[in-house]
């Protein structure tokens, strides 16, 4: 499970409306990636869906429940950021075990947790380091790491490889790909690098100012592109 839809949502920052009417449907099990230029909305819409920033209008539904005004932790979803935004003063398996801990969750689970996820990611080696003696890469698998402990039914990423050099964007695409097979979970993901969008989605949105511009899978959209703003963001020749 792990279906989300948007209904008209708004997102206004005091007299500026930034998401303009949203309606968008993101299947269970599906990736949808967003794309559009900087400051067109697309971590603000990723944000409102994960309770960091409140709806100004509109329905947020998960799962045909409305979660407009439910608290970021009740919500079955994880986000992971561009920063990674790992604790330095913990290390890689506190990192990891946070959420869970938090929860109440007993320390035999935690541990089977942290222990699978390390497996899926290959972060065994690097359990008991802290951030600061990891590279890029490996933090921002940290980072994946511990959304996945959670097993949430929704995964949010923001730009998580744009900080990346381009061998390890390429690999952690791999795994990224590889762990939505593996755990068949819903995930939006925001990217600016078309390769990604390509060969990552489902289904992709095209954000403009605020507003979707057009939504189909990656071949419609190259082959159908709405008007010259779409193409320049899939890239098929005009
Ligand atoms: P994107 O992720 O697509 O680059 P954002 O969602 O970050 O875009 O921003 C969308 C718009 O909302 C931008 O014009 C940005 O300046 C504005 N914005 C984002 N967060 C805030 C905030 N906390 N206060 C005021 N304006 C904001
Ligand atoms: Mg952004």
């Amino acid at each position: 499970m792990g279906a989300l839809s948007l209904s008209q949502v708004t997102k206004a920052f005091g007299k500026t409306e930034v998401i303009k009417g949203v309606d968008l449907t993101v299947n269970d099990g599906e990736f949808c990636v967003f794309v559009g230029p900087s400051g067109c909305g697309k971590s603000t819409l990723l944000r409102m869906i994960a309770g960091l920033e409140d709806v100004s209008g509109g329905d947020v539904m998960l799962d045909g429940v409305r979660i407009n005004d439910l608290a970021p932790a009740k919500r079955e979803l994880a986000m992971v950021f561009q920063t990674y935004a790992l604790y330095p003063h913990l290390t890689v398996r506190e990192n990891m075990g946070l959420a869970l801990k938090q929860a109440g969750e007993p320390k035999a689970k935690i541990d089977a947790s942290i222990a699978r996820a390390a497996g899926m990611l290959a972060l065994d080696p690097y359990l008991d380091r802290r951030p600061a003696e990891l590279s890029g890469g490996q933090r921002q698998r940290v980072a994946i790491g511990r959304a996945i402990v959670r097993t949430p039914k929704l995964f949010l990423f923001d730009e998580p490889l744009s900080n990346l050099d381009a061998a390890l964007r390429v690999a952690t695409r791999i795994e990224i790909a590889r762990l939505h097979r593996e755990l068949g979970a819903t995930m939006i993901y925001v990217t600016h690098d078309q390769v990604e969008a390509m060969t990552l989605a489902d289904k992709i949105v095209v954000l403009r100012a605020g507003r979707v511009e057009q939504v189909g899978a990656p071949m419609e959209l190259y082959n159908n592109p709405a008007n010259t703003f779409v193409a320049g963001f899939i890239g098929s020749p005009q």
